[in-house]
């Protein structure tokens, strides 16, 4: 569902992805990993087009183009986002934040995105904060606001950029346990992060990225008990 070819971004002379060529099935949930600066981040913001991205390439979310135009909000629609700052309203309630986009994108009525949004938050553990502001929040409590947040629109796709690594350990736990409900439900996912087990656990398939590149992409078993590259064996050692 969503094909990704010879994706190239630079900023001025310095090119950041190289060329990336990765499809992505419906429902798959793929694990994005490798050193900092690898082009992680730059990769998943290129596929709603947050970034832009060369000529050249080109990225289809079910056969729409994800190009500059009018139908960028459409397909902009269709992927949620989460990261790793939880970028939540902060002058909004908890329940306002989930029912914001359905109002303003899709003209969902007020009752309707406010029972859907109450819905989001008892599924992803937190209805009893619904009137409370994000700040009175703990990160991870906000993180997974977010996720609600994100999953109002009824995305197809959801990107994650790191979604722990702004929290506290003890919180960590909480948020990937959403995740991995969220795994189970057919939604396809795109997840940038630092949690190996997790990404062993849960990941039809982990890419691994260095210098702009896709190194190596396979089964969890595959990268982590086997890895064919030895920048991923590097990589790996360091970080298991
Ligand atoms: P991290 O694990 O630290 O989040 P990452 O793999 O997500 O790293 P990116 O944020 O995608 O890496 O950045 C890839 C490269 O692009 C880095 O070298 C970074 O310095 C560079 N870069 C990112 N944004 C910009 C920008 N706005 N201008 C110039 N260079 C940038
Ligand atoms: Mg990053």
């Amino acid at each position: 569902q969503i094909s990704i070819r010879n994706l190239k971004k630079a900023y001025g002379d310095f090119t950041v992805l190289h060329g990336i060529d990765l499809d992505i099935a419906e429902g798959e949930v793929v694990c994005v990993v490798g050193p900092s600066g690898s082009g992680k981040s730059t990769l998943i913001r290129c596929i709603n087009r947050l970034e832009g991205f060369s000529e050249e390439s080109s990225i289809e979310i079910d056969g729409l183009p994800v190009k500059r135009g009018p139908e960028l909000a459409q397909v902009r629609a269709e992927v949620g986002m989460v990261f790793q700052n939880f970028n939540l309203f902060p002058h909004m309630s908890v329940v306002r934040n989930v029912m914001l986009a359905p109002m303003r994108v899709r003209g969902t009525s007020a009752e309707k995105a406010r029972s859907h949004a109450l819905a989001l938050l008892k599924r992803v553990g937190i209805s009893e904060q619904a009137e409370k502001y994000p700040a009175q929040l703990s990160g991870g409590q906000q993180q997974r606001v977010a996720i609600a947040r994100a999953l109002a629109m009824e995305p197809r796709v959801m990107l994650f950029d790191e979604p722990t690594s702004a929290l506290d350990p003890e919180m960590v736990g909480e948020v990937l346990d959403v995740m991995r409900d969220l795994a189970g439900t057919g939604v396809t996912m795109i997840i940038v992060t630092h949690e190996m087990g997790f990404a062993r656990q849960v990941a039809d398939r982990v890419i691994f990225m260095d210098g702009g590149r896709v190194v190596e992409a396979g089964t969890p078993a595959a990268i982590f008990d086997s890895p064919q590259e030895a920048r991923t064996r590097d990589f790996l050692r360091a970080v298991l």
